[in-house]
């Protein structure tokens, strides 16, 4: 099996790193297949393309679009998509649309507790500021002294409940998923483990995203444990899903498991790259 990444990020979303220093780190790091799959964005997808290329990986243009569903936010890769597509391009437009009002509510929310310029450090942080996420407000608030690291960012200020998080409404799963296949694409429910829902709601997340049109599981990735792969691989067949895997890397230094060292998915299920030629 040749060795896939199909989850990773730049600094046209989240991500450290250049998209060619992604690509060029994926191929160090012994990858022959790799996706850059950047949140709501396809933007940094021509430059990856090139340096994938010359480093000699089969390359994948990815997306991973944020999405509202049952009050919890879901995050759908979109994998083989055409980055020139108007239908997808008009609709990660207009998820991006709310990120900047969305941080300066965060910012004021964390004036309120004593934070102050937040809104303006993480913008700084962005290099693509349509992007700005929490991520950057994360690295604000470790640079800065608040917090030790991007994870006790987030769990002290950054999820439900905690003084800078600001609810707000993604896609809807259905338009998601349509803006994937309306670009050629399929649709990949990306690490299912990471969302806090019982077997029952996962179970009616993923019935709901397979009559929306999605195809794969992503079964192995960055936080899985073994038994999520179990789990979701034994899903995966179930339900009549392929399944992926990608890392989730967003930068050398902050925790996520690195480009291209992931296990191998389980023998059961039936890879998304099935039919891909040359896979
Ligand atoms: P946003 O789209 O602005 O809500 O930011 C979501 C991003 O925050 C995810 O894609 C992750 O990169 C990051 N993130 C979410 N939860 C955590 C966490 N607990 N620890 C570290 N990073 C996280
Ligand atoms: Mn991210
Ligand atoms: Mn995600
Ligand atoms: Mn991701």
């Amino acid at each position: 099996m040749p060795k896939i990444d199909l989850h990773c990020h730049s600094n046209c979303s989240d991500g450290a790193l250049p998209p060619a220093e992604v690509a060029t780190r994926a191929a160090a790091r012994g990858c022959e297949v790799w996706a850059l799959t950047d949140h709501d964005d396809v933007r940094g997808l021509a430059e990856a393309r090139v340096a994938a290329e010359s480093a000699g990986m089969r390359f994948v243009p990815g997306v991973e679009i944020s999405v509202s569903w049952d009050r919890i936010t879901v995050h759908i890769v979109g994998l083989n998509i055409d980055p020139e597509n108007a239908v997808l391009l008009a609709g990660l437009a207009y998820v991006r649309s709310g990120r900047v009002r969305r941080a300066e509510a965060m910012g004021e929310d964390l004036a309120r507790v004593g934070i102050q310029g937040a809104f303006a450090g993480a913008l700084a942080r962005a290099d693509n500021k349509e992007m700005v996420g929490r991520t950057h407000f994360a690295r604000f608030l470790v640079e800065n002294g608040h917090v030790k690291d991007v994870k006790t960012a987030f769990k002290k200020y950054l999820v439900k409940g905690k003084p800078g998080y600001v609810p707000h409404q993604w896609a809807e799963m259905s338009d998601a998923i349509a803006w994937i296949r309306a670009a050629g694409g399929q649709a990949v429910l990306a690490h299912p483990g990471r969302y806090e829902i019982g077997k029952a709601r996962m179970l009616d997340l993923i019935a709901h995203f397979k009559a929306a049109g999605g195809e794969a599981l992503e079964v192995v990735t960055s936080n899985h444990t073994a038994e999520h792969v179990s789990q979701f691989a034994r899903m995966s067949v179930e339900h009549g899903l392929t399944a992926s895997c990608g890392s989730d890397f967003h930068s050398p230094l902050d925790g996520w498991c690195d480009l291209g060292s992931l296990p191998d998915l389980p023998a059961n299920v039936t890879p998304i790259w099935h039919n891909w030629p040359e896979c």
